[in-house]
């Protein structure tokens, strides 16, 4: 397939749904081979389906990406099947709303096992890739690491605490590997997303779910529109690096 990333292969992490599925079939409209990963297979399969009958090339990693063994594996196994790495998307995340004082600590060791060590897990094995494609003569002449973050990693809410714990904790992440990289060619951008509907609030408990549904006044975005903004920052010329991106609805005021 032919497009702007034509050559590039990408990976990108909570692809079963929402933003991350969006994102493999936006990358692979340009042109690029997707590795798809996440925890539901069968979500996995049927993207892969989707993109090949569109006349793209994608591949399925099933991946608990909290596991560092596996999340290593499935770096490795996209590399070992496309044989190089240019674009990583770490986009998997948990959103388990709710006053800190009194829940139950699972749900905080859960956001920070997937939001922050799932991340770190993909980034550390992904990052030798990425260095070595930025420097690669058959390459674009550089190379993409996009992070995903939200608003709650700009601004806090009673409720998030912990949600924007681990959200500033990519934009803080993502700066000092930008400075890290920029040498070497690796740009680093973190999207920073407002209200998309997806997938993310139907693990809220029920009444908190309901709560934030009542009080959003507007309509959020869709998957696509974040996915379009990836997009944007991947297909820069190569000494152009989009390193910070928020993207909020148009009226949400938070
Ligand atoms: P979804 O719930 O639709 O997607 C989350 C994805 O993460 C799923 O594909 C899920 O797949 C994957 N995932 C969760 N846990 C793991 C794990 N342990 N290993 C591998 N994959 C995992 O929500 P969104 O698309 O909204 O979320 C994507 C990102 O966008 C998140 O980081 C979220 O914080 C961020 N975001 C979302 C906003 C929104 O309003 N929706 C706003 C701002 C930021 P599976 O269950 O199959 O493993």
């Amino acid at each position: 397939m032919t497009g702007r990333l034509g050559g590039s292969v990408a990976l990108v992490t909570g692809a079963s749904s929402g933003i991350g599925g969006a994102t493999g079939r936006a990358l692979a409209a340009q042109g690029a081979v997707v590795a798809l990963l996440a925890r539901r297979a069968d979500r996995l399969d049927e993207l892969v389906k989707e993109i090949e009958a569109e006349g793209g090339r994608a591949l399925a990693v099933p991946c608990d990406i909290t596991d560092r063994e596996a999340a290593t594996a499935a770096v490795r196994r996209t590399v070992d099947t496309f044989g190089r790495l240019d674009i990583v998307v770490n986009n998997a995340g948990s959103m388990l709303l709710g006053e800190f004082a009194g829940a139950p600590a699972e749900l905080s060791d859960r956001m920070v096992a997937i939001n922050v060590n799932g991340l770190l897990n993909v980034s550390r094995a992904a990052l030798p890739y990425l260095v070595a494609a930025a420097a690669a003569e058959d390459g674009r002449g550089v190379a993409d690491l996009v992070n995903v973050s939200s608003v709650a990693g700009r601004k806090a809410v009673a409720g998030g605490a912990v949600y924007a714990l681990t959200k500033y904790g990519v934009v803080g992440l993502s700066e000092g590997l930008r400075q890290e990289l920029a040498g070497r060619r690796v740009r680093v951008t973190v999207v920073e997303p407002g209200a998309v509907q997806t997938e993310l609030a139907d693990h809220l408990a029920p009444e908190i779910r309901d709560r934030i549904l009542t009080g959003m006044d507007y309509t959020p975005m869709d998957p696509g529109d974040v996915a379009e903004v990836i997009v944007f920052a991947t297909t820069r010329g190569r000494n152009v690096a989009i390193n910070e991106l928020l993207v909020r609805p148009t009226g949400q005021l938070l």
